[in-house]
């Protein structure tokens, strides 16, 4: 590890900065999800050129897989993109390709990864795709069916981040109060008052 590792704690963190993983949150709530079934994972692994009663490799490098990794991503731009915890849009793969991979498509993250053996690659993921659900759900889908729901859903997540935007501005005055409090030879908390230790 190195000094300059410390300078993350160092700053300024807000419950704001968290944003994402709560739209994430809310996105994941909304996926669709397989049920485990050992036969449909070890097929669609094999078709991924993998043993499945071996250790698996990433499907993008071909390194230690060390998690799994959405083809396709749950959430774009904040929101829900219709695909889900389904057993062929999950792909053994590796904490690099995973972090490095973002929001980008499977076959541009091939490309720049450019692994000595990309053509089969694409062509294992071709297969493994091939006999996937042919099309995300829709927000539109959704709205069709559950109107009301999907209204109350997305009202209470714009209360969510409103409260969370709140809670940050309250965080700032209290922080600048009882620093402020402090040099003025402020010496513990009040007995009866909050305490900031969290
Ligand atoms: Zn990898």
């Amino acid at each position: 590890m190195r000094l300059d590792s410390v300078k993350k704690y160092l700053r300024h963190q807000s419950i704001m900065q968290r944003k994402s993983t709560f739209s994430n949150a809310f996105a994941s709530a909304l996926a669709p999800y397989d049920e485990f079934s050992r036969e449909e994972v070890a097929a669609a692994l094999r078709d991924l050129g993998q043993d499945p009663d071996g250790d698996l490799v990433c499907a993008y490098c071909g390194h230690t897989a060390q998690t799994w990794d959405h083809v396709f991503n749950r959430v774009i731009a904040g929101e829900f993109s219709g695909h889900g915890h389904r057993i062929r849009n999950l792909v053994p793969c590796c904490r690099t390709c995973n972090e490095r991979k973002g929001q980008k498509p499977w076959r541009d993250w091939l490309r720049l990864l450019a692994p000595p053996d990309e053509h089969e690659r694409v062509a294992n993921f071709e297969r493994f795709l091939s006999m996937a659900d042919p099309a995300p759900i829709t927000s539109d889908d959704m709205r069709h069916h559950t109107h009301a729901e999907l209204s109350r859903f997305l009202e209470i997540r714009s209360e969510v981040f409103k409260l969370m935007r709140e809670a940050d501005d309250l965080a700032a005055i209290i922080r600048s109060r009882a620093s402020t409090r402090k040099q003025n030879d402020w010496i513990g908390p009040d007995a009866d008052g909050p305490s900031f230790v969290v």
